[in-house]
């Protein structure tokens, strides 16, 4: 996923408040037996999840089979999945799924595809975020169960666009965002990222909307209303992915592809056109690409997240569409998931650095590929500087790679920490080893880890056997513990430098400090990220006069470039530009994702007026927002759903 959110202390106190209770499989009757012994054991108990209710130690679900209708009238799905078990015994008859503010209608158990008879079943109480766990009696023989159910208009994983919310206005539109642990609002699953399975689906809409999932998709044929999906690859359940609207396809290269709804196909298409070339260069280096094609979903605005690395399918928000691809790194971040997370998966939320961590590294040595080394440098500078500040507003706890997770949301863990000092650590890895070395380990973790989901101490076990064994001069100089297990940043750590960057510092200082003039500036042929990093070096008591003269040069109020508009925005909040209001109303009611919009409402909540204002605005936009950004913001302006 790109980009982590601001974590606020306020969702930190939020969040530890929560109990884990029924949900810990301990509790259960099948986990009260004695462990099996066999080739799993070693395996389940290492990635023991406290955010999951399931018991795959004992039976594991392998594969699904999903039958979905979508009614868009009362905002739900509705139909049945069947799974496919492995017991680790035969004696074993407890199934344990997580769901989440799901109607169970009915459960039957199977053997072969036939012979169902009604099975014995019970939805237990629910946790806070974790939902209830549904328990059901397989009985001896059976190998497959079948559950009828259907999801809530409010299920965390759905959500569901008027047409009004759309960009063709004509169509409604429903997405899905299942990381962390929402896939159990749509799915009853093993929802956890240590269990992986395969599936076919099968996907009703109603007539002129498209399904796409992150599977083997259709041909794009004509809207008819039916359609049909496989994935042959084993996938935790964070990456089950359905979207359904006004949907077409354009075709990138041989293997790549852009879905998006009509008005935004040929825009989305331009701005992607580097996609196969990707590919290639992510495949030069850490070796084939896993999973057949990879195409991209451009989704309205109001989705969340800056993309979402759904296997073969990489959803993502069109504010990435800045007309000059100065914003695709975030596809070459969803595509180095194919490697780091896709394919070699953190097995537990607190591991989650291993997929974010690895991913954000991967992102830049792609960039590095197609773009040069400049413009990954500046990239690296600005996730530093970010990683920066919340090192320094985060409790100690909330600093570490391998986090403490329990108690607590697992989405409170996808912080700049695991992205951006997990991208350092393989960074300060990659300067100890040399990149020949380096290189060479991280392509064989991702070789001897194909299809698996690791702990960070099968990392650490791994390099052992590995790179330090190899050269063990130099592994006595890194820091391993310190890097996974401590706050902070352990001295020596890399620091990212950009030469362009000394530049544009150099101009904020002296324009902001009153010499020359702005339209002086040489603005006109910045990349979007010296423009990001030009408004992060003005200085906290910028004149009014400036941040107008500075406007009036270069049109940053109405600058189109998501990223850019969003930093100019924060600036004008901070220092009462008002002739910008307008724009930061339309911005905070166009767009939903939250990265760009929690920034804006926590600037404005600093003020009593600012919070009223934000208040106003929050009104309007809300409707439109995802539940996960609204779960966000609420606390924030104190509003009450
Ligand atoms: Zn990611």
């Amino acid at each position: 996923m790109r980009k982590p959110f601001l974590l606020t202390l306020l969702a930190l106190a939020l969040a530890t408040a929560a109990p884990l209770r029924a949900q810990d499989p301990e509790a259960s009757d099948a986990a009260k037996r004695p462990m099996p012994v066999g080739p799993l054991r070693r395996d389940w108990e290492a990635a023991r999840d406290l955010h999951s209710a399931a018991n795959p130690a004992q039976i594991r679900v392998t594969h699904m089979d999903l039958d979905l209708k979508a009614d868009f009238a009362k905002r739900i799905l509705e139909g049945s999945v069947r799974v496919s078990l492995k017991k680790a015994d035969e004696n074993l008859t407890t199934l344990l799924l997580d769901t989440r503010e799901l109607e169970i209608q009915s459960v039957e158990a199977g053997t072969g595809g036939k012979a169902w008879t009604k099975a014995e079943f019970q939805l237990n109480a629910a946790t806070p975020f974790l939902g209830a766990a549904l328990q059901i009696t397989v009985p001896k023989g059976a190998d497959q169960v079948r559950i009828a159910y259907r999801t809530s208009p409010a299920a965390s994983g759905l959500q569901w666009l008027s047409p009004a919310q759309t960009a063709g206005k004509k169509q409604p539109f429903m997405f899905s965002q299942s990381q962390a642990i929402h896939a159990r609002s749509w799915v009853p699953c093993q929802d956890s990222p240590a269990v992986r399975v395969t599936f076919t689906a099968r996907i009703r809409t109603p007539k002129g909307l498209r399904a796409v999932m992150g599977a083997k998709n259709p041909p794009p044929g004509p809207k008819l209303g039916d359609y049909r999906f496989t994935m042959e690859k084993p996938i935790p359940s964070y990456l089950l992915a359905l979207a359904i609207g006004d949907l077409d396809f354009r075709a990138l290269g041989k293997r790549t592809g852009v879905y998006a709804e009509p008005s935004m196909l040929a825009k989305s298409a331009k701005e992607l056109t580097d996609t196969e070339r990707m590919v290639a260069a992510a495949e030069k280096l850490y070796g084939p690409y896993a999973w057949g094609r990879y195409d991209l979903l451009v989704l309205p605005p109001s989705f969340p997240f800056g993309g979402m690395e759904n296997p073969r399918l990489t959803f993502a928000t069109p504010t990435i569409l800045a007309g000059d691809k100065s914003l695709v790194s975030l596809v070459a971040h969803e595509l180095a998931h194919s490697w780091s997370g896709n394919l070699v998966t953190n097995a537990t939320w607190r591991d989650f650095w291993l997929n974010e961590g690895f991913t954000t590294y991967v992102e830049r040595r792609i960039v590095e590929a197609l773009y040069g080394r400049e413009r990954a440098d500046m990239e690296a500078v600005l996730g530093y500087n970010s990683l920066q500040g919340e090192l320094k507003s985060f409790a100690a706890r909330d600093q570490v790679l391998h986090i403490d997770l329990a108690g607590r949301d697992p989405d409170d863990g996808m912080t700049d920490i695991p992205y951006e000092k997990g991208c350092l650590f393989l960074r300060s890895l990659e300067e100890t080893f040399g990149r020949p070395a380096f290189d060479a380990w991280l392509k064989g973790w991702f070789q001897r880890g194909a299809f698996t989901s690791r702990t960070t101490a099968d990392l650490e076990q791994d390099l052992t056997d590995t790179l330090f064994k190899a050269n063990p001069d130099k592994a006595a100089t890194v820091h391993l513990a310190e890097w996974i297990k401590a706050p902070g940043l352990p001295d020596g750590a890399p620091r990212p430098e950009s030469k362009a960057f000394a530049a544009v510092d150099g101009l904020a200082k002296t324009w902001s400090g009153g010499e020359g003039r702005a339209d002086a500036l040489p603005g006109k042929t910045w990349s979007t990220q010296e423009w990001l990093r030009f408004l992060d070096a003005l200085p906290a008591d910028l004149s009014l006069d400036r941040m107008k003269e500075l406007d009036r040069a270069f049109g940053l109020t109405e600058r189109g470039n998501a990223e850019i508009a969003h930093r100019w925005l924060l600036l004008a909040v901070r220092h009462r530009y008002e002739a910008a209001y307008p724009r930061l109303e339309r911005y905070l009611v166009a767009i939903g994702r939250r990265k760009l919009i929690k920034p804006l409402y926590e600037e404005l909540a600093k003020t009593p007026e600012g919070k009223l204002m934000a208040i106003d605005i929050y009104r309007k936009a809300r409707p439109g927002y995802h539940p996960i950004a609204q779960a966000s913001l609420d606390p924030i302006l104190g509003w009450k759903p």
